[in-house]
């Protein structure tokens, strides 16, 4: 699908639609871009270009592309970004002392940690070491707990990709059963609350969830976290559904898969993300969005004057 102005509602185009409407994250990422770049042009032209730095540990591949792909953004945005490497041998003490640092960086408005960690350093404390208003992937407890008290504060990056593409496609909420597959604390959880405070009756379901299948066949919206490719079947898909697949799965071909059988989606959804060029863009989009919103705070602020 390429690239359109406006996007075709779900509910203006299910009546005439024999095919079900392709989720097209790439063009929600553009979308999101294009909004964001005078933003960052006025920051920059009144103060500064918001910051970013990422912390990268050792040589975990699918890090390493991540962190070019977020740094490259950057770049094509205006956003000033600073890559701060370690090896697999670093200490939790050591990250804590470059956290600190950055902390206290007024041009760095966002600190993102790359993960995963190495296996002897405590992750938890790292993550807790972010200043709450620099913490751009939303994982500081007290910005889980603004989340869960629904008051503004940074948002995990994926699940408010997914919230947004909905908006943007005109897909309604509210009233709504959504049914997500998966609890973990940067998917599952986040997306279930945000469902929730969007006002849909929410079903999370997880690994020891009885009758799956059938759980899910109660969705209208179905988000499926689980990260087993092809996971979801046409057993679990209610007609008309909607499918929001966050799953990234490597097959053994090096392709991508998705948690959601893609043929089974068309048969039977309304609308569906494709694995790759669904869920996948709206995160890094998500996290641009997250870095031009803490700098806008940091820089109307009494500091900044
Ligand atoms: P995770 O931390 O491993 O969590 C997976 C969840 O799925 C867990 O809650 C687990 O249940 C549940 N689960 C596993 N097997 C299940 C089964 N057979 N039946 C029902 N539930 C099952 O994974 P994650 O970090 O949330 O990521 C999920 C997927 O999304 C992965 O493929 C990941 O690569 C992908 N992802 C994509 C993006 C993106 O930008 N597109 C971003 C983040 C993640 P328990 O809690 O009971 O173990």
């Amino acid at each position: 699908m390429s690239p359109r102005e406006t996007a075709p509602a779900a509910s203006e185009t299910a009546a005439n639609r024999s095919e079900p409407l392709l989720l097209d994250g790439k063009w929600v990422r553009d979308q999101i871009f294009a909004e964001l770049k005078p933003r960052v042009e006025k920051l920059t032209r009144a103060h500064r270009p918001p910051g970013l730095a990422v912390i990268l540990v050792g040589n975990d591949p699918g890090s390493e592309i991540y962190v070019r792909l977020k740094i490259k953004t950057c770049g094509e945005l205006g956003i000033y970004s600073e890559k701060i490497t370690r090896p697999d041998s670093v200490t939790t003490g050591e990250l804590l002392g470059i956290i600190e640092g950055l902390n206290q960086r007024t041009e760095i408005d966002g600190i993102l940690v790359q993960t995963p960690l190495p296996a002897q350093v405590d992750k938890n404390r790292v993550l807790r070491a972010l200043k709450p208003d620099k913490d751009v992937d939303g994982f500081h407890p007290l910005n889980v707990g603004a989340l869960m008290e629904n008051i503004p504060g940074p948002r995990a990056c994926t699940p408010v990709g997914i919230m947004d593409m909905l908006r943007r496609y005109g897909i309604a909420v509210a009233g709504r059963h959504a049914v997500v597959v998966g609890r973990s604390d940067i998917v599952g959880k986040p997306v279930a609350l945000l469902l929730l405070h969007a006002d849909a009756t929410v079903t999370i379901c997880h690994s020891k969830t009885s009758n799956l299948a059938e759980e899910c066949r109660r969705a209208d919206i179905l988000v499926a976290a689980i990260g087993r490719a092809h996971m979801i079947t046409r057993d679990f898909i209610k007609p008309g559904a909607v499918i929001i697949d966050v799953g990234m799965n490597r097959k053994a071909d090096g392709k991508l898969a998705g948690d959601v059988n893609p043929d089974d989606a068309r048969a039977l959804a309304s609308a569906y993300t494709p694995v790759p060029g669904g869920v996948g863009p709206l995160t890094i989009a998500m996290l641009m969005s997250n870095t031009v919103d803490i700098a806008e705070q940091h820089l109307s602020g009494p500091c900044s004057a």
